[in-house]
């Protein structure tokens, strides 16, 4: 089954000029959506946008401009609100409809009275104030990168042996239960936390601001309308139920993790702050980056519910990420650059196996992807596998190093796709910088 449409034509051009520029993230094909409020100075509220080259469109005016007609309109009322959970909750032919709608208002073959209503609505990117594209009820990180986990393995267990991938690992994606109240936009700083370490050798714990701050390159996934408790979401249906993606940081600090983790998981070491980016990209605008999708060699036998034929044929998303450390006073230095199509896990298999013992799952929830790491050395989302533990640090563009993040760093991620015979769409950017602990 072809995913493709009119709306994902390369040659498809807006008459709003700058979505036409070779490079742009948000050309006519990409069209995602954000909660803005028009340029500072005004009162307006929060509202939904959908962007278009450098500016924003005010889906909240498109709305009561009734420039839509049906579903498209329901979805453009939907969005016109403080959050996009309503929209997520309509469902895909929604999300289809006002794709569609949004494309033939934006491309440029549209009449002019249209672009005249339109021409009030739009405003530039960097004049308007963003907030969480949704209230996120519930947020759920997993852990699907077999290199991050053989890498990541090797620096936190050194005392296990050749295979550092636990059993569930190929089994399963596995993941744990994370925090919603701490999502921030971002922009937004990060404070250092503290807590509990167990430094080698010593005694006992000691309480302090951690000393081993990372982040972590993982997209989240928005999720649609949900499933009811006790009625798990199969996988053939699985990705009716994703409404975008954003990039997202899953700050973590190592030191309080190693010693808090065994039995429970990760607590502290990542309550403190999730980063996610304002664009929300929709799994519509990502059609042309699909790719299939391969277990991880030496993995046992798939279980039937982790299993079909559509996500082994287009399973997978081939999206180019990268993070950039900018520390103060010196040029900004690439850590990484890898695609989310290495991952050993797919999103709908992340949905399946988070619904099949039948926890429901609501619109707007969240979902990390896990680290996304490749198989090379430079492909690697974290400081601990970057620098081994803080073993080898990075050297800075002015000769200075780091083993981990300090504060005043600024953390940025970003993500695109490209493909011969498709437009190029992009992410934005997911950006924080560290703050010192209180
Ligand atoms: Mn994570």
């Amino acid at each position: 089954m072809s995913l493709l449409d009119h709306t994902h034509d390369p040659a498809a051009r807006s008459w709003v000029d700058s979505a036409n520029a070779a490079g742009t993230d948000f050309p006519l094909q990409n069209l995602p959506l954000a909660i803005f409020r028009p340029p500072q100075g005004t009162s307006k509220q929060f509202r939904g946008g959908v962007a278009i080259g450098d500016q924003v469109l005010d889906l909240a005016g498109v709305a009561a401009a009734g420039l839509l007609q049906g579903a498209a309109q329901q979805a453009a009322n939907a969005a016109a609100g403080t959050t996009l959970n309503g929209l997520c909750g309509q469902g895909p032919a929604a999300w289809r409809a006002l794709r569609h709608g949004l494309f033939a208002l934006l491309k440029d073959d549209a009449p002019e009275p249209t672009r005249a209503a339109l021409r009030p609505l739009l405003s530039p990117q960097g004049r308007v104030d963003y907030a969480l594209p949704v209230r996120v009820g519930n947020y759920t990180d997993f852990y699907t990168s077999i290199h991050h986990a053989r890498n990541t393995g090797r620096v936190m267990r050194p005392d296990v042996g050749i295979d550092l991938v636990n059993p569930n690992f190929r089994s399963m994606p596995i993941a744990y239960h994370g925090r919603a109240s701490s999502v921030v936009l971002s922009g937004h700083p990060v404070r250092r936390p503290k807590g509990q370490m167990m430094p080698p050798g010593a005694p006992a714990a000691v309480f302090g601001p951690t000393r081993r701050l990372d982040y972590e390159l993982e997209l989240g996934v928005l999720i649609g309308r949900g499933n009811a408790l006790g009625e798990p979401i199969a996988l053939a249906e699985a990705e009716d139920q994703v409404f975008g993606i954003v990039l997202l940081n899953d700050w973590s600090a190592r030191d309080i993790q190693a010693f808090e983790m065994p039995p429970l998981g990760p607590f502290q070491a990542k309550n403190f702050a999730t980063s996610i980016s304002p664009w929300v990209v929709t799994l519509a605008a990502l059609a042309p980056f699909r790719a299939a999708w391969v277990p991880d060699a030496g993995n046992p036998p798939l279980l039937p519910y982790l299993d079909d034929a559509g996500v082994r044929a287009q399973g997978a998303l081939d999206i180019t990420l990268e993070a950039w450390l900018q520390a103060p006073g010196t040029e900004a230095l690439r850590l990484s650059r890898t695609s989310f199509r290495h991952q050993s896990w797919t999103v709908p298999q992340m949905i399946a196996h988070h619904t099949v013992g039948g926890c429901n799952l609501q619109p707007g929830d969240l979902l990390g992807s896990g680290t996304i790491s490749g198989p090379e050395p430079s492909e690697a989302g974290t400081m601990i596998e970057i620098t081994h533990g803080g073993r080898q640090p990075l050297t800075l563009p002015d000769g200075s190093q780091r083993s981990w993040l300090e504060d005043g760093d600024t953390l940025v991620l970003r993500g695109w796709c490209e493909r011969a015979g498709a437009a190029r769409i992009g992410f934005g950017e997911c950006r924080g910088v560290v703050l010192p602990a209180a």
